[in-house]
């Protein structure tokens, strides 16, 4: 027999969830599938539980600078295992009032795994079947793996969670925002940390900004060695070493490598070919502004499609796409132009809008670059030299703001209104005319010459 419904939602992470949510406010008949947990990869695997041992590392590094102050306590190292339980949890709580949530909201949820069989009905994995007129794709993305040998050595980021100690030695094999996180945390808690990238670090963030932040990096004592091309893995007699082919030379011995070289879209399994859904070149199922695939009646959004792989992202396309299809809003759909983002790196990394390369590229002699640099009174305080870089990349006349930087403590609290500004079309004389709050990092933002 086949259930039917209005919509079916596979995969209960950031955009499945919030898809799911929406389209029952509205009324829709939702089946939500999902063979593991509620929540996905933000709360099991990513956001969550990354930003837990962020507030970890931001913690211990407080500690030492407190001493400094005249605190007398000697900071210790962290319990892995007390904080692990501390973390699951949270977590588990984050997972609780899903399940509740969901059961209010009347939406059915089927702990399963399921693929097409025809573009409006899904097989579950005992064999049952569900059919609606919409069906939304949400199934996410996994760390990619890299056939070279001595590649199980190593672990990905979902491994790192599972951790119970701090590995002495870290090798970090990646440029991306999770290598440069990874990296800047278990320094932070402890660990010795190589960086191997193999181009520049964090492509797609402003240059200045990053080269700034590789030098707080330096300066931690995390080693980034760029222009890498790890080859392989072997254990060697004090741990595992890489080869790398860049240097015709082994790096290490390490006692845990971090493969964090991307990731994977979750789509072969959903027997996308037989419906003749259109995937990219990388594997992503390709989507329009609307978030529809080439198949009427089939959508997709989040990780699966590659499009800005972040939770407010999935979480905001999943809402726009539910309005249009069950809430009469026949235009919502998410505005992919100016999403802001930050790198939980130490210290945070934020942008929003265009960088200065992007922007000279698109605006030429137009452009204008305002930028500040200064040691945070927190850092100044503890005898802490090293500084935040603020910059507000503007264009034309009026200088309109088209892309804001931050690096440095609070920079990812404070990106958030200030995208707002940006989004609202403001020019540098609108910030000239706000008052400013001292004494703060943000005030730098509306006091740049
Ligand atoms: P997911 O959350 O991955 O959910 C997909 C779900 O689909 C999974 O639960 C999976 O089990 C399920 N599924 C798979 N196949 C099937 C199937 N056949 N049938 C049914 N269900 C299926 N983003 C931020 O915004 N801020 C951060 O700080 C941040 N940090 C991150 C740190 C790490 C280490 C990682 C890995 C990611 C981080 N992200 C962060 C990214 C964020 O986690 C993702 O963008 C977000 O989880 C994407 O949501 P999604 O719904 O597309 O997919």
């Amino acid at each position: 027999m086949t259930a039917s419904h209005d919509l079916i939602v596979l995969g209960a992470g950031s955009g499945g969830l919030a898809t799911a949510f929406r389209a029952a406010k509205h009324g829709a008949r939702v089946a939500l599938l999902e063979p593991r947990e509620l929540g996905g990869t933000c709360v099991h695997r990513g956001c969550v539980p990354k930003k837990a041992m962020w507030i970890a590392a931001q913690w211990a590094q407080e500690q030492h600078w407190a001493t400094a102050l005249g605190f007398a306590a000697q900071p210790g190292p962290l319990d892995w295992r007390h904080f692990r339980d501390v973390r699951a949890a949270y977590i588990e709580r984050i997972d609780r009032r899903y399940a509740e949530r969901l059961q209010q909201a009347g939406v059915e949820v089927v702990p399963q795994a399921a693929h097409f069989v025809a573009r409006d009905t899904v097989e579950l994995a005992d064999g049952s079947r569900r059919q609606a007129p919409h069906v939304v794709i949400a199934t996410g993305a996994r760390p990619r793996t890299l056939e070279i040998p001595g590649f199980d050595l190593g672990l990905v980021s979902d491994d790192i969670f599972a951790l119970d100690a701090a590995p002495r030695r870290v090798a970090i094999v990646g440029g991306g925002y999770i290598a440069t996180e990874f990296a800047g945390l278990l320094r932070a808690l402890g660990c010795r940390v190589e960086l191997l990238a193999r181009g520049r670090l964090l492509a797609g963030f402003d240059a200045e900004v990053v080269q700034a932040l590789r030098e707080q990096m330096h300066g931690q004592g995390i080693v980034v060695h760029l222009g890498t091309d790890v080859r392989a893995a072997r254990r060697g007699d004090d741990g595992i070493v890489l080869d790398d082919a860049a240097v015709a030379s082994t790096r290490g011995p390490y006692d845990a490598v971090l493969w964090a070289v991307g990731r994977s879209p979750n789509t072969e399994s959903l027997g996308l070919d037989a419906i003749g859904v259109t995937l990219d070149g990388k594997g992503h199922v390709a989507t329009d502004v609307w978030q529809d695939t080439n198949v009427a009646g089939i959508h997709a959004l989040g990780d699966v499609t590659g499009r800005h792989a972040l939770t407010p992202v999935a979480v905001a396309a999943g809402r726009a796409l539910a309005d249009r299809l069950f809430g009469g809003q026949r235009d919502a759909r998410l505005d992919y132009d100016n999403i802001p983002s930050v790198v939980f790196s130490k210290p945070p990394l934020g942008r929003v809008g265009l960088t200065e390369d992007e922007a000279r590229e698109r605006h030429g002699e137009a452009v204008r670059v305002h930028r500040s640099r200064f040691t945070p009174m927190a850092w100044a305080l503890v005898g802490k030299r090293e500084q935040s870089l603020m910059k507000l990349v503007c264009v034309g006349e009026d200088e309109r703001v088209v892309g804001i930087h931050l690096l440095g403590p609070g920079a990812d609290e404070m990106l958030q209104g200030f995208a707002v500004a940006l989004k609202r079309g403001i020019c540098k004389r609108d910030l000239d005319a706000t008052v400013a709050i001292h004494p703060t990092s943000a005030e730098e933002l509306v006091l740049m010459d």
